[in-house]
C-alpha cells in the first residue's frame, strides 16, 4: 500500500511515542489517571491552578528533555524525505516528528505543543526556561510582561478551543490522500478521531496501527495491532 500510494498522510498519537519513554497520559495506570488534568477554565481562572499545571510541566520535563525519535517517527520522516506524505497530523504535543526530520510548519499539531510556551492573551511566545526562570524567583506562575495574561504551555487544554486552523488543515490533508496511517491512536478523542473516518470517506485506504483495538477497526482496510515501531521499522531510511 505504501508503495502504491501517491499521496499519504500520516495521523500519529501516544502510541508511537511510548518507546521513546513519553508515557501514554490516557492509559490505565497512566498520569492523568493518578493526577486529573487541569481543565483549560480552571487553569485561566486560579493562580493555584496555573502553579500546579507548571510544577506537573517541570516534574515531566527530564522525561521530554531526554526523548528522540522512535523508529516510528524515523520511517515516517523517510516516507516524507522520499515525498510520499506532504504533511503529518498529531495528536502528541512531544516535538519528536519535528525531531526527527519534518520541517515545523508540515507539522499538523491537533493538541499543541508542551516544548514551548504561549500567552493565552496576546499568543506571544516563550521558552520554558523564561518560565522556570520566573517561578523559581517569585514561586509563582508568570503572566505575560507584554499584555498581562496567564503562560501557559502552547497545549490545548481540556475545555479549550481546538486550534482552527490546524483542524482545517487536517480536514484538508484527510480529504486530499490516497492512504490514510493511523498510527498509535485509540481513536476515541474527538474531534481529532473524525479525520480517519473522513479520509476512508473521500476514498482513501485506511490503514491502523495500535497495540491495542481502536473504535474504527472495522472500518480499515487493514489493520495491525502490533508494536509500532516494529511494524514501521522496516521503512527507517526507504
Ligand atoms: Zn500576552
Amino acid at each position: 500500500m505504501i508503495a502504491e500510494a501517491r499521496v499519504i498522510v500520516p495521523f500519529t498519537g501516544a502510541g508511537i511515542s511510548t518507546e521513546c519513554g513519553i508515557p501514554d497520559f490516557r492509559s490505565p495506570g497512566g498520569l492523568w489517571t493518578r493526577n486529573r488534568p487541569i481543565p483549560y477554565d480552571e487553569f485561566v481562572a486560579s493562580q493555584d491552578a496555573r502553579d500546579e499545571a507548571w510544577r506537573r510541566r517541570f516534574a515531566m520535563e527530564p522525561t521530554f528533555a531526554a526523548a528522540r525519535p522512535g523508529r516510528g517517527h524515523r520511517a515516517l520522516a523517510s516516507l516524507y524525505k522520499a515525498g510520499k506524505i506532504p504533511a503529518i497530523i498529531t495528536q502528541n504535543i512531544d516535538n519528536l516528528h519535528q525531531h526527527s526530520g519534518f520541517a515545523a510548519e508540515h507539522v499538523i499539531e491537533l493538541h499543541g505543543n508542551t516544548t514551548y510556551a504561549r500567552c493565552i492573551g496576546c499568543g506571544e511566545q516563550y521558552g520554558l526556561a523564561w518560565v522556570k526562570e520566573r517561578m523559581d524567583a517569585t514561586s509563582y506562575a508568570p503572566d505575560c510582561p507584554a499584555c498581562g495574561e496567564p503562560v501557559k504551555t502552547a497545549t490545548i487544554s481540556f475545555g479549550q478551543a481546538m486550534p482552527e486552523d490546524a483542524m482545517q488543515r487536517a480536514d484538508e490533508l484527510a480529504r486530499s490522500c490516497d492512504l490514510f496511517l493511523a498510527i498509535g491512536s485509540s481513536l476515541v478523542v474527538w474531534p481529532a478521531a473524525g479525520f480517519p473516518m473522513l479520509a476512508k470517506e473521500c476514498g482513501a485506504r485506511l490503514v491502523i496501527i495500535n497495540n491495542e483495538p481502536t473504535g474504527q477497526d472495522e472500518l480499515a482496510d487493514l489493520v495491525i495491532h502490533h508494536d509500532i515501531g516494529e511494524t514501521l521499522g522496516p521503512f527507517v531510511g526507504n
